[in-house]
Protein backbone atom coordinates (compact mmCIF):
# COMPACT_ATOMS: atom_id res chain seq x y z
CA UNK A 1 0.00 0.00 0.00
CA UNK A 2 1.24 3.67 -0.94
CA UNK A 3 1.22 6.05 1.78
CA UNK A 4 0.22 9.37 1.27
CA UNK A 5 2.91 12.27 3.01
CA UNK A 6 0.53 15.24 3.62
CA UNK A 7 2.48 18.09 3.79
CA UNK A 8 -0.93 20.49 4.42
CA UNK A 9 -0.48 18.74 7.98
CA UNK A 10 3.09 18.27 8.39
CA UNK A 11 3.27 22.23 7.63
CA UNK A 12 0.84 22.83 9.40
CA UNK A 13 2.20 21.29 12.96
CA UNK A 14 5.75 23.08 11.94
CA UNK A 15 3.65 26.23 12.05
CA UNK A 16 2.36 25.42 15.61
CA UNK A 17 5.73 24.75 16.71
CA UNK A 18 6.91 28.23 15.54
CA UNK A 19 3.57 30.00 16.76
CA UNK A 20 5.35 28.95 20.61
CA UNK A 21 8.68 30.02 19.67
CA UNK A 22 6.95 33.70 18.30
CA UNK A 23 5.18 33.89 21.49
CA UNK A 24 8.92 33.15 23.60
CA UNK A 25 10.52 35.80 21.47
CA UNK A 26 7.66 38.34 22.01
CA UNK A 27 8.19 37.72 25.72
CA UNK A 28 11.91 38.63 25.50
CA UNK A 29 11.16 41.92 23.35
CA UNK A 30 11.78 40.45 19.94
CA UNK A 31 8.96 40.39 17.50
CA UNK A 32 9.51 38.68 14.57
CA UNK A 33 8.95 40.78 11.35
CA UNK A 34 8.96 39.52 7.91
CA UNK A 35 9.21 42.28 4.55
CA UNK A 36 7.23 40.87 1.35
CA UNK A 37 8.23 42.68 -1.73
CA UNK A 38 5.96 41.97 -4.91
CA UNK A 39 7.15 43.94 -7.82
CA UNK A 40 4.41 44.10 -10.59
CA UNK A 41 0.60 42.03 -11.35
CA UNK A 42 2.15 38.41 -12.07
CA UNK A 43 -1.65 36.45 -10.34
CA UNK A 44 0.89 33.51 -9.11
CA UNK A 45 3.03 35.85 -7.65
CA UNK A 46 -0.21 37.74 -6.45
CA UNK A 47 -1.25 34.40 -4.98
CA UNK A 48 2.43 33.31 -3.34
CA UNK A 49 2.71 36.46 -1.13
CA UNK A 50 -0.96 36.21 -0.12
CA UNK A 51 -0.43 33.10 1.09
CA UNK A 52 3.01 33.73 2.78
CA UNK A 53 1.26 36.67 4.24
CA UNK A 54 -1.57 34.66 5.85
CA UNK A 55 0.77 31.90 6.89
CA UNK A 56 2.63 35.14 8.96
CA UNK A 57 -0.41 36.07 11.05
CA UNK A 58 -0.81 32.43 12.00
CA UNK A 59 2.09 31.93 13.25
CA UNK A 60 2.65 35.80 14.86
CA UNK A 61 5.05 37.42 12.63
CA UNK A 62 4.25 40.92 11.28
CA UNK A 63 3.97 41.37 7.93
CA UNK A 64 5.11 44.27 6.07
CA UNK A 65 3.72 44.35 2.78
CA UNK A 66 5.27 46.16 -0.06
CA UNK A 67 3.65 46.01 -3.86
CA UNK A 68 4.68 48.21 -6.79
CA UNK A 69 4.09 48.99 -10.01
CA UNK A 70 5.31 46.59 -12.53
CA UNK A 71 7.19 49.71 -14.19
CA UNK A 72 9.23 50.43 -10.66
CA UNK A 73 13.08 50.34 -11.92
CA UNK A 74 16.16 48.68 -10.64
CA UNK A 75 17.00 51.52 -8.46
CA UNK A 76 13.75 51.95 -6.36
CA UNK A 77 13.79 48.46 -5.58
CA UNK A 78 17.64 48.97 -4.61
CA UNK A 79 16.95 51.89 -2.10
CA UNK A 80 13.94 49.99 -0.49
CA UNK A 81 15.71 46.77 -0.01
CA UNK A 82 18.60 49.34 1.50
CA UNK A 83 16.22 51.18 3.61
CA UNK A 84 14.43 47.54 4.61
CA UNK A 85 18.05 46.25 5.00
CA UNK A 86 18.66 48.96 7.89
CA UNK A 87 14.84 48.63 9.59
CA UNK A 88 15.67 46.65 12.86
CA UNK A 89 11.72 45.76 12.89
CA UNK A 90 12.69 44.02 9.52
CA UNK A 91 14.49 40.60 10.56
CA UNK A 92 13.58 38.66 6.89
CA UNK A 93 13.34 40.21 2.94
CA UNK A 94 11.80 38.69 0.37
CA UNK A 95 11.68 39.61 -2.75
CA UNK A 96 9.11 37.88 -4.77
CA UNK A 97 10.47 36.55 -8.15
CA UNK A 98 10.31 36.38 -10.98
CA UNK A 99 10.84 40.28 -11.08
CA UNK A 100 9.80 42.47 -14.41
CA UNK A 101 12.23 42.44 -17.66
CA UNK A 102 14.12 46.00 -16.23
CA UNK A 103 14.87 44.26 -12.66
CA UNK A 104 17.97 42.09 -12.66
CA UNK A 105 16.97 39.65 -10.37
CA UNK A 106 20.78 38.14 -9.27
CA UNK A 107 21.53 42.32 -8.55
CA UNK A 108 18.57 42.51 -6.17
CA UNK A 109 19.37 38.43 -4.45
CA UNK A 110 23.11 40.44 -3.96
CA UNK A 111 21.77 43.21 -2.08
CA UNK A 112 19.62 41.79 0.20
CA UNK A 113 22.00 41.52 3.76
CA UNK A 114 22.87 37.50 4.40
CA UNK A 115 21.21 37.93 7.83
CA UNK A 116 18.07 38.98 6.30
CA UNK A 117 18.11 36.33 3.23
CA UNK A 118 15.23 33.96 4.47
CA UNK A 119 14.78 32.64 1.06
CA UNK A 120 18.24 31.28 0.81
CA UNK A 121 19.34 32.57 -2.01
CA UNK A 122 22.22 35.18 -1.64
CA UNK A 123 25.66 33.40 -2.65
CA UNK A 124 26.72 33.57 0.78
CA UNK A 125 23.87 31.24 2.13
CA UNK A 126 24.67 28.91 -0.95
CA UNK A 127 28.17 29.04 -0.01
CA UNK A 128 27.19 28.15 3.49
CA UNK A 129 25.21 25.65 2.29
CA UNK A 130 27.79 23.86 0.21
CA UNK A 131 30.54 24.01 3.13
CA UNK A 132 28.34 22.99 5.44
CA UNK A 133 27.86 25.90 7.66
CA UNK A 134 25.32 27.37 9.01
CA UNK A 135 23.24 29.66 6.96
CA UNK A 136 19.46 30.04 5.74
CA UNK A 137 18.44 26.90 3.60
CA UNK A 138 15.81 28.03 0.84
CA UNK A 139 12.69 26.84 1.51
CA UNK A 140 11.55 24.34 -0.84
CA UNK A 141 15.11 21.99 -0.57
CA UNK A 142 14.70 22.46 3.11
CA UNK A 143 10.89 21.57 3.02
CA UNK A 144 11.54 18.22 1.47
CA UNK A 145 13.95 17.14 3.80
CA UNK A 146 11.55 17.82 6.45
CA UNK A 147 8.70 16.09 4.97
CA UNK A 148 11.42 12.97 4.41
CA UNK A 149 12.27 13.48 8.14
CA UNK A 150 8.81 13.83 9.57
CA UNK A 151 7.65 10.67 7.61
CA UNK A 152 10.39 9.00 9.37
CA UNK A 153 12.02 7.87 5.59
CA UNK A 154 15.83 7.04 6.71
CA UNK A 155 18.23 8.96 4.54
CA UNK A 156 21.39 7.82 5.25
CA UNK A 157 22.92 5.47 3.25
CA UNK A 158 19.65 5.32 0.71
CA UNK A 159 19.96 5.81 -3.10
CA UNK A 160 19.29 9.25 -3.69
CA UNK A 161 17.83 10.45 -7.23
CA UNK A 162 17.27 13.89 -7.96
CA UNK A 163 15.94 14.91 -10.76
CA UNK A 164 16.35 18.48 -12.41
CA UNK A 165 19.29 20.36 -11.10
CA UNK A 166 18.18 24.50 -10.99
CA UNK A 167 19.64 26.18 -8.25
CA UNK A 168 16.50 26.79 -6.71
CA UNK A 169 15.38 23.44 -5.91
CA UNK A 170 17.32 21.00 -7.58
CA UNK A 171 21.02 21.52 -6.47
CA UNK A 172 20.11 22.64 -2.96
CA UNK A 173 17.96 19.48 -2.44
CA UNK A 174 20.92 17.32 -3.72
CA UNK A 175 23.41 19.13 -1.30
CA UNK A 176 20.86 18.80 1.54
CA UNK A 177 20.30 14.57 0.51
CA UNK A 178 24.51 14.24 0.96
CA UNK A 179 24.25 16.46 4.11
CA UNK A 180 22.28 14.04 5.06
CA UNK A 181 24.75 11.04 4.06
CA UNK A 182 22.61 9.62 1.13
CA UNK A 183 24.20 8.39 -2.10
CA UNK A 184 22.98 11.06 -4.27
CA UNK A 185 22.61 11.31 -8.56
CA UNK A 186 21.52 14.36 -9.89
CA UNK A 187 19.99 14.08 -13.41
CA UNK A 188 18.88 16.54 -16.14
CA UNK A 189 17.42 17.02 -19.70
CA UNK A 190 21.50 15.72 -20.95
CA UNK A 191 20.72 12.76 -18.52
CA UNK A 192 20.44 9.55 -21.04
CA UNK A 193 19.41 6.60 -19.11
CA UNK A 194 17.07 8.11 -16.82
CA UNK A 195 14.57 5.22 -15.94
CA UNK A 196 17.88 2.80 -15.56
CA UNK A 197 19.25 5.41 -12.96
CA UNK A 198 15.53 5.61 -11.43
CA UNK A 199 15.20 2.05 -10.62
CA UNK A 200 18.15 2.54 -8.11
CA UNK A 201 16.28 4.57 -6.32
CA UNK A 202 15.21 4.58 -2.86
CA UNK A 203 14.37 8.37 -2.52
CA UNK A 204 12.97 9.81 -5.72
CA UNK A 205 12.62 13.84 -5.97
CA UNK A 206 11.78 15.27 -8.80
CA UNK A 207 11.74 19.11 -9.64
CA UNK A 208 11.66 19.07 -13.25
CA UNK A 209 8.53 21.02 -14.68
CA UNK A 210 6.98 18.66 -16.65
CA UNK A 211 3.58 17.69 -16.18
CA UNK A 212 3.26 13.23 -14.76
CA UNK A 213 6.64 12.45 -16.55
CA UNK A 214 7.73 9.84 -14.32
CA UNK A 215 5.78 6.98 -13.97
CA UNK A 216 5.11 4.44 -11.71
CA UNK A 217 6.74 2.10 -14.03
CA UNK A 218 10.33 3.89 -13.69
CA UNK A 219 10.38 3.56 -10.09
CA UNK A 220 11.74 0.44 -7.84
CA UNK A 221 9.40 -1.31 -5.87
CA UNK A 222 9.07 0.83 -2.27
CA UNK A 223 10.90 4.22 -3.91
CA UNK A 224 9.95 6.63 -1.77
CA UNK A 225 8.58 9.64 -4.19
CA UNK A 226 8.61 13.41 -3.43
CA UNK A 227 7.23 15.72 -6.28
CA UNK A 228 8.46 19.26 -6.37
CA UNK A 229 6.85 19.93 -9.54
CA UNK A 230 3.72 22.22 -9.73
CA UNK A 231 2.17 21.92 -13.49
CA UNK A 232 -0.85 22.30 -15.26
CA UNK A 233 -2.17 18.75 -16.97
CA UNK A 234 -3.97 19.12 -20.12
CA UNK A 235 -7.50 19.80 -18.73
CA UNK A 236 -5.57 23.04 -16.44
CA UNK A 237 -5.80 21.11 -13.78
CA UNK A 238 -2.92 20.71 -10.95
CA UNK A 239 -0.20 18.24 -11.32
CA UNK A 240 3.32 17.32 -10.40
CA UNK A 241 6.12 16.07 -12.20
CA UNK A 242 5.31 12.58 -11.28
CA UNK A 243 2.04 10.72 -12.38
CA UNK A 244 0.99 9.84 -8.89
CA UNK A 245 -1.63 7.47 -10.32
CA UNK A 246 0.78 5.08 -11.76
CA UNK A 247 2.83 4.99 -8.95
CA UNK A 248 0.05 4.22 -6.31
CA UNK A 249 1.18 0.25 -5.27
CA UNK A 250 4.87 0.93 -6.72
CA UNK A 251 6.07 3.66 -4.20
CA UNK A 252 5.74 3.42 -0.39
CA UNK A 253 5.21 7.00 0.36
CA UNK A 254 4.42 9.75 -2.26
CA UNK A 255 3.55 13.63 -2.13
CA UNK A 256 0.40 14.62 -4.01
CA UNK A 257 -0.19 17.79 -5.62
CA UNK A 258 -1.51 20.34 -4.54
CA UNK A 259 -1.19 19.29 -0.82
CA UNK A 260 2.84 18.02 -0.65
CA UNK A 261 5.80 20.38 -0.83
CA UNK A 262 4.07 23.44 -1.47
CA UNK A 263 2.67 24.19 1.78
CA UNK A 264 6.39 23.31 3.54
CA UNK A 265 7.54 26.09 1.48
CA UNK A 266 5.60 28.32 3.38
CA UNK A 267 6.50 26.38 6.38
CA UNK A 268 10.05 26.86 5.83
CA UNK A 269 9.75 30.61 5.27
CA UNK A 270 8.29 30.76 8.62
CA UNK A 271 10.76 29.08 10.08
CA UNK A 272 13.83 30.90 8.37
CA UNK A 273 11.95 34.13 9.63
CA UNK A 274 11.66 32.74 12.85
CA UNK A 275 15.62 31.59 13.03
CA UNK A 276 16.40 35.32 11.53
CA UNK A 277 15.03 37.22 14.74
CA UNK A 278 16.70 34.58 17.11
CA UNK A 279 20.17 35.18 15.93
CA UNK A 280 19.20 38.68 16.14
CA UNK A 281 18.48 38.47 19.52
CA UNK A 282 21.73 36.20 20.18
CA UNK A 283 23.99 38.51 18.05
P1 LIG B 1 13.76 24.71 -13.76
O1 LIG B 1 13.05 24.85 -15.05
O2 LIG B 1 14.64 25.81 -13.31
O3 LIG B 1 14.61 23.36 -13.78
C1 LIG B 1 14.10 22.18 -14.30
C2 LIG B 1 15.15 21.12 -14.29
O4 LIG B 1 14.59 19.94 -14.86
C3 LIG B 1 16.40 21.46 -15.11
O5 LIG B 1 17.54 21.13 -14.37
C4 LIG B 1 16.25 20.60 -16.36
O6 LIG B 1 17.48 20.16 -16.88
C5 LIG B 1 15.50 19.42 -15.82
N1 LIG B 1 14.76 18.72 -16.89
C6 LIG B 1 13.99 19.27 -17.85
N2 LIG B 1 13.50 18.31 -18.65
C7 LIG B 1 14.00 17.14 -18.21
C8 LIG B 1 13.89 15.79 -18.63
N3 LIG B 1 13.14 15.45 -19.68
N4 LIG B 1 14.54 14.84 -17.94
C9 LIG B 1 15.28 15.16 -16.86
N5 LIG B 1 15.43 16.43 -16.41
C10 LIG B 1 14.79 17.40 -17.08
O7 LIG B 1 12.62 24.41 -12.69
P2 LIG B 1 12.60 24.61 -11.09
O8 LIG B 1 13.65 23.79 -10.44
O9 LIG B 1 12.50 26.03 -10.78
O10 LIG B 1 11.17 23.97 -10.76
C11 LIG B 1 10.87 22.62 -11.02
C12 LIG B 1 9.40 22.37 -10.73
O11 LIG B 1 9.16 22.62 -9.35
C13 LIG B 1 8.43 23.31 -11.46
O12 LIG B 1 7.25 22.59 -11.76
C14 LIG B 1 8.14 24.39 -10.46
O13 LIG B 1 6.87 25.00 -10.66
C15 LIG B 1 8.14 23.59 -9.18
N6 LIG B 1 8.46 24.37 -7.98
C16 LIG B 1 7.68 24.14 -6.88
C17 LIG B 1 7.92 24.80 -5.71
C18 LIG B 1 7.05 24.49 -4.53
O14 LIG B 1 7.00 25.27 -3.60
N7 LIG B 1 6.40 23.33 -4.51
C19 LIG B 1 8.99 25.79 -5.59
C20 LIG B 1 9.83 25.89 -6.76
C21 LIG B 1 9.54 25.21 -7.92
P3 LIG B 1 18.59 21.18 -17.53
O15 LIG B 1 19.26 21.80 -16.35
O16 LIG B 1 19.49 20.27 -18.30
O17 LIG B 1 17.84 22.14 -18.37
Amino acid sequence: MTQIIDGKLISTQIKDELKLEVESLKEKGVFPGLAVILVGNNSASQVYVRNKKTACEYVGIKSFSYELPEETSEAQLLELIDTLNHDDKVHGILVQLPLPKQIDENKIILSIVPEKDVDGFHPQNVGALCAGLKGFVSCTPAGVIELLKRSQVEIAGKNCVVVGRSNIVGKPVSLLLLQEHGTVTICHSKTKNLTEILKQADIVVAAVGRANMIKGSQLKEGAVVIDVGINRNEEGKLCGDVDFASCEGVASQITPVPGGVGPMTIAMLMHNCVLAAKNKLNS
